[in-house]
């Protein structure tokens, strides 16, 4: 028998997992599923870094970078966040990492002794939790209310910290569900951070998917000491559409900056070359391509919104960022007699032909995860195949 480490045993399966691999049997079985599981942007990277990228290669840049990164991208990332959130960073206070998930990974193993607890607010990024664990850290979960956005509120940050307490995760805009903190919100948790040393660790992937009124504020930028409170993590993933590409990184104090990069010089080494020079593109090429994406994002987003709220037991908050709907469906389950969200989800997809993600593996049993992150076409097309299903067992 093969054995395996504790620490292997002991990580959560995807709950998505699960559901996709029945997606995808019963699309091999010639069934015509519409699948709203993706994570990424259905758009194709733009061209002119693909391009870059090519010409990288072709010029022989082909071999190992600095641990932290290639120079000139840090140069691109310093510059992104003084035009974008107005804060200065050192090139040392910043490490380039394989996608804004490995960032996340060595900044808890870097961070993390035994026992050591981070906040995570509920509804929550399925890594997350696992991530804390893979670094022996406890996950203590707050559970943002839908009533409040499904955001956590200072008194509840106030009542979760502990002495164990090491950081808590902001993620906004949100995944799964596409709230926004505003800034004064953010000074309220984030003076509570600074009372109590508890390091914030800002999750900033979604920022440049946001929409109508809503803003992105980063809490590192309300003031100097939020800033040296604070680890951002952010990538070119969602926006310049490059999932595959693995780009990400992690912005904030040096020593921890310096422990991370140590750490990655003996794991992952530099991301990938190449990606790297796509991603100087990304930044110093031109931004049309982001607002594009975005505009189109919007678009889907108030097309099919309201006719998912129009569906018998459906409720859903309007999402302000991201590119996910997290309806409560629990009445929509109760009236057409599944006995639980994850039940409906697998009749929904037996019989609907529509793969949605429960809303179980974000922590939230009620909810359910539709990514508009597919053409609008197949999206008004999906709701009305969940409408239609909904009203056939009323
Ligand atoms: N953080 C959140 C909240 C995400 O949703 C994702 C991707 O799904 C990531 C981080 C990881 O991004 P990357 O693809 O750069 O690793």
């Amino acid at each position: 028998e093969i054995q395996l480490a504790q620490r292997v045993k002991a990580l959560t399966p995807s709950a998505t997992l699960a559901i996709t691999a029945k997606a995808k049997q019963l699309k091999a079985e010639g069934h015509d599923i519409i699948g709203l599981g993706a994570g990424e942007p259905d758009f194709n990277t733009p061209r002119n870094i693909i391009e870059a990228a090519s010409v990288s290669m072709n010029e022989g840049h082909t071999k190992y970078t600095p641990s932290a990164g290639l120079a000139k991208l840090i140069e691109e990332i310093v510059k992104k966040f003084k035009a974008d959130q107005g804060i200065e960073y050192k090139p040392n206070e910043i490490i380039v990492t394989s996608g804004a998930k490995h960032g996340l990974y060595t900044l808890f193993q870097v961070l993390l002794n035994k026992g050591d607890e981070v906040i995570i607010p509920v509804p929550y990024w399925v890594s997350y939790p696992e991530q804390v664990k893979l670094a022996d850290g406890i996950p203590v979960f707050v559970e943002g209310l839908e009533a409040n956005d499904f955001k956590i509120t200072p008194e509840q940050l106030t009542a979760a910290i502990t002495e164990k307490t090491r950081a808590v995760i902001i993620n906004s805009p949100s995944n799964p569900t596409g709230m926004v903190y505003t800034r004064d919100e953010l000074l309220a948790l984030g003076e509570i951070c600074l009372q109590k040393n508890v390091l914030i660790i800002s999750d900033e992937i979604y920022e440049k998917l946001v929409y109508g009124e809503n803003q992105h504020v980063s809490i590192a930028q309300l003031s100097p000491q939020l800033k040296e409170q604070t680890i951002i993590i952010n990538g070119v993933s969602k926006s310049h559409s490059m999932t595959g590409w693995r780009i990400g990184y992690a912005a904030g104090n040096s020593t921890i900056i310096n422990a991370m990069t140590n750490l990655a010089s003996h794991s992952t080494s530099n991301p990938t070359t190449t990606a790297q020079y796509g991603a100087i593109e990304a930044y110093a090429g031109p931004q049309a391509p982001v607002a594009e994406m975005k505009e189109a994002f919007e678009h889907r987003l108030n097309v099919i919104y309201d006719q998912l709220v129009a569906i018998p037991g459906i409720s859903c908050i309007k999402p302000q960022g991201a590119f996910y709907l997290y309806p409560n469906v629990k009445e929509a389950a109760k009236l057409t007699g599944y006995e639980s969200v994850d039940d409906f989800v697998e009749g929904l997809l037996e019989e609907a032909k529509v793969a949605v993600v429960p809303g179980s593996g974000f922590g939230t049993p009620d909810n359910i995860r539709l990514s508009y992150a597919t053409s609008l076409e197949l999206l008004e097309e999906a709701v009305a195949r969940i409408h239609q299903f909904v009203k056939s067992k009323i």
